[in-house]
C-alpha cells in the first residue's frame, strides 16, 4: 500500500533522509520511532508529498507520489494525516470541520458529508460535541475530532505524526484507544510515536531511525525482545 524505495533528501548540505526504504502492506500498522531529529516527521511527510525528495521513489496505492505529474492534492485527499498539534480550523465548529473537505475536495453534498462526519464523530465518542468550536474542546477531544475528520474522507491509509505527544497524560489514552480500534479494524497505518505500549499492541513492524537512516525495520516482538542495533537498544532503555 505504501512503498518507500531508496529515498534520500537534503536540506542544503544536510542530509535529512539517507537511502530509506520500507513498506506498509494493506491493513498493516508500522510504527516509526527514533531519537529527536532522526528524520521521522520528514519521512512520514514524504508519503503524501508534503516533503519533496531528491532521490528515490514513493508509491501509495499504486500512485507514484514522487512523479512530478502526480496530482498531489488529489492524492492527499486519499491519505489521512494527523499531526502532533491538532490542526482543526479554529473558526469552524466541529460539524464544519468534519464536512468542509468532504464538500470542497470530494464534492459531496452537504447532507451526505454531515451524515458521514457525524458517523465518525460518534465512533470517536464525541457526537454530543458537534456544535462546539475547537477552543471549547480538550486537546484529546480535538485530536479525536481530527481523526474523525480524516476518516470521513475514506482514506486508503492513515499517517500519524506523534499524535499524543502534545497531550496531557490523562488524555493520551483516549486518543490511543481510538487508534487501536482503527488498527484492529484493518486500517493501513504509519505512526510516528514513542508510545511503546501502543506499538507492542498493534504494530506489525517497528521502523527505527537514526540520523536520517532506517537502522531497523523489524517485526514488533523481535524489536522489543532483541533489537539488533546498539542505537535501538539505547533508545529502548531510555524510554521504556
Ligand atoms: P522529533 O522527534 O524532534 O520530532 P524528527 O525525527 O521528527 O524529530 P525531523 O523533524 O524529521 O526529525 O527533522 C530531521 C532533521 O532535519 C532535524 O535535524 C531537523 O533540524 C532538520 N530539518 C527539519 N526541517 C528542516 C528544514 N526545513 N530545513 C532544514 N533542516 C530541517
Ligand atoms: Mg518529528
Amino acid at each position: 500500500m505504501i512503498e518507500i524505495d531508496k529515498v534520500s533528501k537534503w536540506y542544503g548540505d544536510f542530509q535529512v533522509l539517507a537511502d530509506c526504504s520500507t513498506q506498509v502492506a494493506r491493513g498493516d500498522v508500522v510504527v516509526v520511532c527514533g531519537p529527536s531529529g532522526s528524520g521521522k516527521s520528514t519521512l512520514i511527510k514524504t508519503v503524501n508529498g508534503l516533503e519533496p525528495v531528491q532521490q528515490g521513489a514513493i508509491r501509495v496505492d499504486g500512485i507514484t507520489v514522487t512523479d512530478r505529474r502526480t496530482d498531489l492534492p488529489k492524492l492527499r485527499a486519499k491519505i489521512g494525516m494527523v499531526f502532533q498539534n491538532f490542526e482543526l480550523f479554529p473558526h469552524l465548529s466541529v460539524r464544519e470541520n468534519l464536512t468542509l473537505a468532504q464538500i470542497k475536495v470530494l464534492g459531496r453534498a452537504k447532507g451526505e458529508a454531515l451524515e458521514r462526519g457525524l458517523r465518525y464523530l460518534d465512533r470517536v465518542g464525541l457526537l454530543a460535541h458537534q456544535d462546539k468550536f475547537p477552543s471549547q474542546l480538550s486537546g484529546g477531544q480535538q485530536q479525536r475530532v481530527a481523526i474523525a475528520r480524516a476518516l470521513a474522507m475514506d482514506p486508503v491509509a492513515m499517517l500519524f505524526d506523534e499524535p499524543t505527544s502534545a497531550l496531557d497524560p490523562e488524555m493520551i489514552g483516549e486518543v490511543l484507544d481510538v487508534m487501536v480500534k482503527l488498527a484492529q479494524e484493518g486500517m493501513t497505518m504509519m505512526v510516528v510515536t514513542h508510545e511503546m505500549g501502543f506499538a507492542r499492541k498493534v504494530a506489525d513492524r517497528i521502523v527505527f531511525m537514526d540520523h536520517g537512516r532506517i537502522v531497523e525495520d523489524t517485526p514488533t516482538e523481535a524489536f522489543f525482545s532483541a533489537p539488533r542495533s546498539e542505537r535501538a537498544r539505547e533508545f529502548l532503555a531510555k524510554i521504556i
